[in-house]
């Protein structure tokens, strides 16, 4: 056999023997075992051949090798410029806190504030509404997957976190302003929130309809305005562990929600109060203590890209992040909006909305809402189911093709589908046949009750 026939054989069986272990590391038994299956018959006739027909092995290897160089360039051709969202800046509305599910759900009937949501804010969602709050708290005793040792490991959490919630507004700054150009302060902002442990962290300009209206969370508040004058936002995400997640929508999942969101919340009150100690006034967005909308802040500033499940999807984790903001009146260097394919992918994808138990994302078109064309999901839907398992799901971040680990063979693969429309169907075909259609269930950690 010709030294080029062996050498090409070697690498694809090698490429695709990597890729299987990874898959195995990744507990993706299946994608292993399919690879390792597909790879070993490829390598069976490659080297049956190159044995049968010595004679002839070096011109069959120059044309296979040919023959993949002509299909990796062209899935890598940029065929057809990648939709962005389509934002109107001009029509975009500010939203009011008070219309989510989580304010909603805490609402108690007998207070004005029932009263006034269901008589004059939102009245064809009373009944909605009332069943929810009828059914078992998020880890309590009667939904479907409440255990007594699992379920207080999230609830504990999110205990943890609004004990602290308050922290979010360090204050008025005790100094005068340092002076700082906005480059200088970007970077030490950026550096400083890279060091506290976030994946990625973007600035924006704080747009109007960035704000909520009025507050929803925490009766004392609700029905305030709004009104931030901070001119900056700074948003970043951190990782949600990738086993935990696939864990879905068992408790792990919901375990994995809380902590992720307590290791952002440390961060965004340590961002906040270091911009304080240079003379600035800052404040932390965190989980239960809002007044941004996150998903639109990180849009803007580059975070990610709004995906068809209604959350935000990064360039490294997809949906598998969680995210805080800290606006300030710092002057920093605004980044840009990102486009790397999503808007396309998910419209040939659909896998979270197939997936999803309540059929709360959107299957067909984007539609116009409030000022941005999206897919539009049914929060009610969704909340309820939570209540009815008493986990926050997330089966639609564990099934969402970019939610795979950040690893070379999975960056390969999304550089590919940024660039153009046959690559993505590939793409797709692929996690189809080696993941699967249907999410499934990894094994809880050890600390969890058997399963
Ligand atoms: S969390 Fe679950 S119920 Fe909610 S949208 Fe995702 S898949 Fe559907
Ligand atoms: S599962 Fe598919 S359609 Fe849903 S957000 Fe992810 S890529 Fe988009």
């Amino acid at each position: 056999m010709h030294w080029f026939f062996i050498l090409t054989g070697l690498l694809f069986s090698l490429a695709a023997l990597g890729f299987a272990l990874t898959s195995f590391f990744e507990l993706e038994n299946r994608a292993g075992l399919l690879t390792l299956l597909l790879s070993a018959s490829f390598a069976a006739i490659w080297f049956g051949f190159g044995a049968a027909f010595p004679g002839s092995t070096l011109s069959v290897g120059v044309a296979a090798w040919a023959a993949t160089m002509v299909v990796v360039l062209f899935l890598a051709l940029p065929i057809g410029k990648p939709r962005p969202l389509k934002t109107e800046e001009s029509r975009a509305e500010r939203f009011d806190e008070r219309h989510i599910m989580f304010g909603r759900a805490e609402l108690r009937e007998g207070t004005p504030q029932y009263e006034e949501y269901y008589t004059r804010l939102n009245p064809k969602s009373k009944g909605i509404d009332d069943d929810i709050r009828a059914m078992p708290e998020l880890g309590g005793p009667g939904a479907r997957y409440y255990d007594e040792l699992d379920s207080p490991y999230m609830v504990s959490v999110f205990e943890f976190i609004e004990k602290y919630r308050h922290l979010a507004d360090p204050g008025m700054p005790g100094r005068k302003p340092a002076c700082i150009d906005p480059h200088e302060a970007t970077r030490r902002v950026k550096g400083f929130t890279r060091y506290l442990g976030v994946l990625d962290v973007r600035v924006t300009r704080l747009r109007d309809y960035h704000v909520y209206s009025h507050a929803g969370r925490h009766l004392a508040n609700w029905g305030l305005e709004i009104g931030i004058r901070h001119g900056y936002a700074v948003v970043f995400s951190v990782e949600m562990n990738h086993r935990m997640v696939h864990s879905a929508p068992l408790p792990p999942t919901a375990v994995e929600t809380a902590m992720e969101y307590m290791r952002i919340a440390n961060i965004s009150i340590c961002l906040a109060t270091y911009i304080k100690n240079l003379g600035y006034s800052a404040r932390a967005h965190l989980d239960g203590n809002y007044q941004v909308l996150a998903t639109a802040v990180a849009h803007d500033a580059g975070l990610g890209e709004l995906g068809r499940l209604g959350l935000i999807i990064t360039p490294t984790h997809g949906p598998r992040v969680r995210t805080a903001v800290v606006t300030t009146d710092l002057p920093l260097v605004e980044d840009q909006p990102i486009n790397f394919g999503v808007q396309h992918f998910c419209e040939i994808c659909k896998k979270c909305a197939e997936n999803c138990p309540s059929q709360s994302i959107e299957r067909r078109d984007k539609q116009e809402v409030r000022g941005v064309t999206k897919w539009q999901s049914k929060m009610e839907n969704c909340y309820k189911y939570w209540r009815s398992v008493g986990t926050d799901c997330s089966i639609c971040l564990a099934v969402c093709p970019y939610s795979k680990p950040d690893t070379s063979y999975h960056r390969v693969l999304r550089f590919f589908i940024r660039r153009n429309a046959p690559a993505r169907r590939l793409a797709l075909f692929l996690d189809d046949l080696l993941y699967g259609k249907r999410p499934r269930h990894v094994h809880k950690p050890e600390w969890f009750s058997p399963a």
